[in-house]
């Protein structure tokens, strides 16, 4: 197994704030980064060397991208598992193909967790109105309607208190692939945020509790709860089967539901992820540098907290707005994006407070 070099260039697909954090880490270590988008800019055109400008679905260009980087990584899962085939015949793409295309579809994450053992909530396929019928009859109510594929942040998810708005939720998600999910009652929610390297060892850091607001992330806080901190062990445990599996090169964010019966798988993402953010400074090695190392092949670093507390919180819309306010206090540590326009629902940036 033979490690890249600093100087080697990484490919980053995807030009957001995670493209933009990976490119600080890249340079710090000494790579160059180069990413790939639609957009013309981004986020990541501050910290990386490099950017491409090419639709997602460009076979052709994409090759041709793959073959003038020395790795190739994603900060954004959802590209046509077909390219990234094509991509990883011109060149290394880590995690590989095959765990982007189970994690960027929720009817195959959810069948490849259950089928390792892990508990979900109870869900069906649904094609058709006639299958969301069906699944409603199965599930009951309240349940929530999911595309299987493009969702994040709460988007092409429709919530359906009884089956009567089976209709309406069809109509709402526009007739793609989906699934429907009973509603679980859940006092908490945490992720499990590992790394895992090219001799397939595995580092976790302390899982966070997340509260999302509106299907967004809004704060990450640590250490989490007595309930959490007694499910972690089984999620964990179950995360490493996951990376086992798929021989899973990087970072691998699993979100989880903590109930009364134990944690209950909700879903994963096969990069870096917004609750691991307060790794930067809350961590001794941030999500960001870990999967820089895994992907170049070098040893990892450690994982522990670096305070005795820390919460990240997002800053969404015009709350980047307080960046004085919040620079104000010397105890936070404030991110923003480089993004125009705070619209509502946008990360525009994080802020990440330590107790030490
Ligand atoms: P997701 O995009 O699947 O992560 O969903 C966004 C948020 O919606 C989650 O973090 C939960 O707060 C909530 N949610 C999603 N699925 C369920 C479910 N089956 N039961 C209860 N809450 C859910």
């Amino acid at each position: 197994m033979t490690s890249l070099p600093p100087g080697s260039t990484i490919g980053i697909i995807g030009g957001g704030q995670l493209g933009r954090m990976l490119g600080v880490a890249a340079a710090q270590l000494g790579y160059r980064a180069h990413v790939y988008a639609p957009e013309e800019s981004g986020p990541a055109a501050d910290t990386c060397a490099d950017w491409t400008q090419g639709a997602y679905e460009d076979a052709g260009r994409l090759a041709a991208f793959a073959d003038a980087v020395d790795v190739l990584t994603y900060e954004f899962e959802n590209v046509d598992g077909g390219t990234l085939e094509t991509l990883s015949q011109h060149g290394l793409v880590r995690p590989n193909v095959e765990a982007l295309r189970i994690a960027q579809d929720r009817l195959k994450e959810k069948t490849f967790v259950t089928g390792l053992g892990g508990a979900t909530a109870p869900f069906a396929a649904v094609d058709s109105l006639a299958d969301l019928e069906a699944a409603l009859g199965r599930i009951g109510t309240p349940a929530i309607l999911k595309t299987n594929r493009f969702g994040y942040d709460g988007k092409g998810q429709v919530r359906l208190r009884s089956a009567s708005e089976a209709a309406a939720a069809w109509e709402a998600v526009k007739g793609q692939p989906c699934i429907l999910e009973g509603f679980v009652s859940f006092d908490a929610e945490f992720s499990v945020i590992l790394v895992r390297g090219i001799d397939g060892e595995v580092r976790f850091w302390d899982s966070p509790h997340n509260v999302h607001v509106d299907g967004i992330l809004s704060t990450s806080t640590l250490p989490a709860g007595a309930q959490i901190m007694e499910q972690v062990e089984t999620a964990r445990a179950l995360a490493r089967q996951v990376v086992d599996a798929l021989d899973y090169v990087g970072v691998l964010t699993l979100e989880f539901f903590a109930t009364a019966q134990g944690p209950v798988f909700n879903e994963m993402a096969p990069r870096v992820h917004n609750s691991g953010h307060w790794t930067i400074e809350g961590a001794l090695t941030s999500q960001f540098e870990n999967h820089i190392r895994a992907i170049c092949g070098l040893p990892l670093g450690h994982t522990a907290l670096a305070a005795r507390g820390v919460q990240m919180r997002n800053l969404i819309g015009e709350d980047a707005h307080e960046w004085a306010a919040i620079l104000a206090d010397p105890a936070n540590h404030l991110h923003l994006y480089g993004k125009h326009g705070a619209r509502p629902g946008r990360k525009m940036g994080h802020v990440t407070r330590l107790e030490l």
